[in-house]
C-alpha cells in the first residue's frame, strides 16, 4: 500500500488597486500563469477547433463587454499579465475559455451549502469540489485580497483567471457550476461576473452581479452569505431562475433544476451531473438524519464520496481521455461564513486534509493550522480509493 500526502495549496497575499492587486498577484504566481499558458496551448485546437491566434483573436469580441460593465476587473488582468510577463492577449484568453472552446462539456464541479437550520455548530457552510482540466492540478492557488475599493476576500483561482471562487468580508460566499444553455452569445464572460460577486458588500449585489443583462452565457451561482441565506442562481445569457434553500441546505451540479432554464438546455445526457447532485442531496439528508445536524466533518464526506467512481463527487481522471478532456477535482473548499474560513484541500479531497484559513492577513495566521487532526490517507487500487476518518466511517457505515 502506498500513502499519498498531497502537497497544500499555495496562499498568495494582494493588495491595492485592480491594476496593483493583478501585477502582485501576477509576479507570485508567474509560474503557475506561464505553464497554464503552456498546456493550453498545446490542446486549444483540439478542444476548440480553433489555432492560438483564432482563439486570441475570437476573444477579442468579448473584451468591450467586460470593459463597459466592469473595466477594474479587465485592469486586474492587465496587472496580472504584466506580473507574469505574459500578453494582456494571452491572459485574456484564458478568462474567456468557456466562451471560445463552448463545444467542450466538462461536467465539471460540484457545490453544496448548508445554514444554521441545520449545522451542528449553528454555522452556514459552502462547499465546493472544482472540477476541471487535469492538468490544471499544478495551476491552482488561494488568493487573499484586500482591495482599496470593496471587501476583503479569500478566493481559488488558478494561471491567468480573475479570482471567480470564494467567500469576502462581508459574509458572502459563492461556488460555480457549469451549465450548458443554447443561448451563449458574445457578452461578459461568466469568469468576470463570478468576480464582481467577490465584491459584493450586500445579497442583492450578488444576484446582481451574477444576471448582468449582457452576459455571455450562463454558471450555476450558489450564493449563502453569513445570515444562512442560501440561493442557487440558475443562468443562461438571456434567462434565470433564482432557487431557494428552504429546508437549510442546497446542492447543485451541471444541469438546471428549473424547468424555466431546462427549456433551453443543451440536449445531452447529464449522467455525471445527475448523479452526483442525487447522490449529494441524499447525503445531506442521510447524514443530517443520522448525526442529528450537519458537521463541517459530515460536509467533507461528502465533498470526498465516491459513488460512480471516477465520475464521483470526488472526481478522478479517466487516463484514457483526450487531456483536455481528462476532468478532476483539483481542490475542494468548505467555506466556513460565519468564522469566515476557508477549509481547503488539495484535489482530489480524499488524498488530502482539510487545512483552515482565515480571511484575516497573515500577519495572524491561524493557530488552527497547527491542530488539523492527523488522518491517515489510504490509497488502494485506483477503484478502491478512500478516505474516511473514523467519526466518518462511524456515519457513513449505518449508511452503507
Ligand atoms: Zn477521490
Amino acid at each position: 500500500m502506498t500513502t499519498t500526502r498531497l502537497p497544500q495549496v499555495p496562499l498568495f497575499e494582494i493588495r491595492g488597486s485592480p491594476r496593483t492587486m493583478g501585477r502582485m498577484l501576477g509576479e507570485q504566481a508567474g509560474d503557475l500563469i506561464r505553464d497554464m499558458l503552456y498546456t493550453y496551448r498545446s490542446f486549444m485546437q483540439q478542444a476548440s477547433g480553433f489555432s492560438w491566434a483564432e482563439a486570441v483573436r475570437e476573444s477579442h469580441n468579448y473584451l468591450p463587454y467586460a470593459q463597459a460593465a466592469y473595466p477594474q476587473y479587465v485592469e486586474e488582468i492587465v496587472g496580472i499579465a504584466e506580473g507574469a510577463g505574459v500578453s494582456f492577449q494571452d491572459a485574456w484568453l484564458l478568462n474567456c475559455y468557456e466562451g471560445v472552446a463552448e463545444d467542450q462539456k466538462l461536467m465539471a464541479c460540484t457545490s453544496i451549502a448548508a445554514n444554521d437550520d441545520v449545522t451542528a455548530d449553528g454555522h452556514v457552510y459552502l462547499g465546493h469540489n472544482e472540477d476541471w482540466i487535469g492538468g490544471d492540478s499544478q495551476h491552482v492557488y488561494l488568493v487573499r485580497a484586500t482591495p482599496d475599493d470593496g471587501p476583503a476576500f479569500l478566493s481559488v483561482s488558478y494561471g491567468p483567471m480573475l479570482c471567480n471562487l470564494g467567500f469576502n468580508a462581508a459574509g458572502i460566499g459563492v461556488g460555480i457550476n457549469s451549465i450548458y444553455p443554447t443561448d451563449v452569445r458574445v457578452g461578459v464572460p461568466q469568469v468576470v461576473l463570478s468576480r464582481a460577486v467577490l465584491a459584493a458588500e450586500r445579497l442583492s449585489d450578488a444576484l446582481r452581479a451574477c444576471l448582468h443583462d449582457r452576459r455571455a452565457s450562463g454558471y450555476n451561482h450558489l450564493l449563502a452569505d453569513r445570515s444562512g441565506e442560501i440561493f442557487s442562481v440558475e443562468s443562461s445569457a438571456t434567462r434565470h431562475d433564482v432557487l431557494y434553500a428552504h429546508e437549510g441546505w442546497l446542492a447543485h451540479t451541471n444541469h438546471y433544476l428549473s424547468e424555466r432554464l431546462q427549456a433551453i438546455e443543451q440536449r445531452f445526457v447529464y449522467a455525471s451531473s445527475t448523479v452526483r447532485l442525487r447522490r449529494a442531496e441524499r447525503l445531506l439528508r442521510r447524514l443530517r438524519r443520522l448525526a442529528g445536524a450537519l458537521s463541517l466533518e459530515g460536509l467533507q464526506t461528502i465533498l470526498r464520496d465516491h459513488v460512480s467512481y471516477p465520475d464521483s463527487i470526488c472526481k478522478h481522471e479517466v487516463m484514457t481521455d483526450a487531456p483536455h478532456d481528462r476532468s478532476r477535482t483539483l481542490i475542494s473548499m468548505i467555506m466556513d461564513l460565519t468564522e469566515l474560513t476557508m477549509w481547503v484541500a488539495p484535489g482530489p479531497p480524499c488524498c488530502g486534509e482539510y487545512v483552515p484559513h482565515r480571511l484575516e492577513s497573515a500577519a495572524a495566521p491561524p493557530k488552527s493550522d497547527a491542530a488539523v487532526p492527523a488522518r491517515q490517507p489510504q490509497t488502494g487500487s485506483e477503484g478502491e480509493l478512500r478516505f474516511w476518518s473514523d467519526a466518518t466511517r462511524a456515519v457513513l457505515g449505518q449508511s452503507g
